[in-house]
């Protein structure tokens, strides 16, 4: 018989995370802006990152950002590309943004819905059509966004505190 090991229960560690990526409760989407959503996985404080799923149901350009630090992306359903490459990420593709990257996210016309798992690191910082900067994103604001959600649907804000590490 296959023994479990003993180490792997230190008094101060935290606590893991595991839990359906795709939940069967709508809630737990958080609206972003007009249909646009984000599932929080991870909310790290410590490291300033946070990994959640990303769900568009409308075609067109989303935002325009820059990274300052590096992504990690898994295409789960439909597709997405940016207007500065030539590549398409599609479903089950692994996409890494290097940090520096400024780029523009389109879902094209014939996509119902993407949903892409994103690791970002630090934050995304929002540019405009004249690349101007116009805000950001980072772990912060992501649990406020998270915050303000759960509270309003009913879930209660302290909902949020199982995704913060
Ligand atoms: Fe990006």
């Amino acid at each position: 018989m296959p023994i479990p090991a003993k180490m792997n229960s230190l008094p101060l560690m935290i606590d893991d995370i595991v839990c359906p990526a795709i939940p069967d409760d709508e809630r737990l989407w958080v609206p972003q802006v007009e249909n646009v959503w984000f599932r929080p996985l991870l909310l790290n404080r410590v490291n300033g990152e946070w990994v959640n799923l990303l769900r568009v149901r409308r075609s067109g350009v989303l935002s325009r950002h820059r990274h300052p630090a590096p992504v990690h992306g898994f295409v789960l359903k439909g597709s997405w590309r940016y207007l500065e490459h030539d590549w398409i990420a599609r479903e089950g593709m692994y996409v890494f943004e290097p940090p520096g990257e400024t780029h523009t996210l389109v879902v094209d016309e014939d996509v119902d819905e993407m949903i892409t798992l994103f690791h970002v690191c630090g934050a995304l910082v929002y540019y405009d059509e004249q690349d101007q900067p116009m805000g950001h994103d980072d772990v912060h604001t992501k649990i406020d966004m998270c915050t303000r959600h759960f509270a309003e649907c009913g879930l209660g804000e302290e909902f949020v505190e199982q995704f913060i590490r």
